[in-house]
């Protein structure tokens, strides 16, 4: 029987140019993105200013992880206290996290078997909630609908704040993920699209909101030194008016990360190649539904998901077991206690508990593979088969 021997948590070494840029840095000790000499320009502030030119954003701040860039982006939008906040249900804990982080109350929408936000549900519970604002997060790469949802999103009068956490390099219908709304997030953490072991990105065209978050991500009074910011007329008041709650990012991570920004959109299509030889694998194997990726969604494959829609529980955690046996590690986001990093909205207790029956369903037929870009084409057509077998060995026992 063959197994599969790779690592699913493995990453790519950083490039090469990433590297001896880091060591520069280090050899100059100068780490913090303010301290610079001369007319040096900080490697934060060159990178914020190129992730703005990838994005087609006006503004861009880099901070310390993923939550806190939704963290800042909410509270510069201006969030109020216990404020409600619409999010979809599948997501990651640090979405929830940071919206309590922010003061406010997450509000969540359910899931479709597509694995996007229901946008009926939005609707209801935009007129339920009386929400102002949807931290819309693009779950496992998913992208919904997204013309549909801006209109009833501005139908409703409700602003958009987009997790890219899994999107970074994703477009819907040629125009980027994260240029949807009012501001959009992204996270360099390991597992990510870009890797500088932890970081943060926000963006957006408005002027008063990145003057926000500059300030409160601890500029002290040195934001004239980010150009990838408005003029600095726009932080007159701003700068007295909001804290410092420090999460800046350092040269370092920077340094590394901006060689990655230059091959990210090469290394979309390696990723894809890997998800559709997976993809087509278990597209030919009864009892597995993929979602339907729509023409018009140019995503980015880091991670695959499939649903065993006839399966009982006792067979699904029998499918994992086999595949495991065999080297592979698929995740479930339906099982009834938290493990590793898939943990669902009944586990976040801080929070009010919330009713979301087609979310459940959901998850509990949805099996989730992270795809790194280590693993060779070879690699996946493996995956693919013994998967396949798997699924095919339990449905006729
Ligand atoms: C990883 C992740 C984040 C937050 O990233 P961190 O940098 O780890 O804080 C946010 N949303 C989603 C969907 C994620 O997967």
């Amino acid at each position: 029987m063959k197994t599969f021997k790779g690592h699913f948590t493995q990453q790519e070494s950083i490039p090469e140019e990433g590297i001896q840029r880091a060591i520069e840095v280090l050899r100059s000790g100068r780490l913090h993105r303010y301290n610079v000499i001369e007319d040096e320009v900080s490697e934060v502030n060159l990178l914020e200013t190129e992730f703005a030119k990838y994005q087609g954003a006006k503004f861009c701040l880099a901070c310390a992880s993923g939550g806190y860039a939704m963290q800042v982006a909410l509270t510069s939008f201006g969030l109020d206290h216990q404020e409600p906040v619409l999010t979809n249900a599948f997501t990651l804990s640090p979405v929830p996290g940071a919206i309590d982080n922010a003061g406010g109350k997450p509000v969540l929408v359910e899931t479709t078997d597509q694995l996007v936000i229901d946008l009926s549900d939005l609707e209801q519970k935009i007129e339920s909630s009386g929400s102002r604002v949807l931290l819309l997060s693009h779950m496992r790469g998913h992208l919904v609908d997204m013309d549909q949802l801006c209109q009833l999103l501005e139908k409703k009068g409700v602003q958009l704040i987009e997790d890219c956490a899994h999107t970074m390099g994703a477009t819907w219908n040629g125009r980027m993920s994260g240029s949807f709304g009012l501001a959009a997030c992204f996270s360099t953490q390991t597992y990510k699209h870009i890797n500088s072991g932890e970081g943060g990105l926000v963006t957006t065209d408005d002027p008063e909101l990145i003057a926000r978050a500059i300030i409160r991500s601890g500029s002290y009074m040195l934001y004239d030194r980010h150009d990838a910011a408005p003029e600095a007329s726009i932080f007159s008041d701003i700068r007295l008016d909001n804290p410092n709650c420090s999460g800046r990012m350092d040269n370092l991570r920077a340094a590394i990360l901006r060689p990655q920004l230059k091959i990210l959109d090469d290394n979309r299509k390696r990723w894809n190649e890997r998800y559709r030889l997976i993809e087509k694998a278990l597209s030919n194997v009864t009892g597995a539904t993929l979602p339907i990726r729509p023409p018009v969604e140019e995503y980015v494959g880091s991670s695959i998901q499939f649903l065993l829609n006839d399966m009982t529980e006792e067979q699904i955690k029998s499918v994992i077991r086999k595949c495991l046996d065999r080297g592979v590690e698929l995740k479930w986001f339906g099982a009834p206690e938290p493990a590793g990093y898939t943990s669902r909205h009944n586990s976040w207790r801080y929070m009010e508990s919330q009713a979301l029956p087609i979310t459940d369903l959901v998850l509990s037929k949805m099996l989730d593979m992270r795809i790194p870009l280590i693993f060779s084409l070879d690699d996946c057509r493996l995956i693919g088969e013994i998967i396949g077998d798997c699924i095919s060995e339990i449905r006729l026992n």
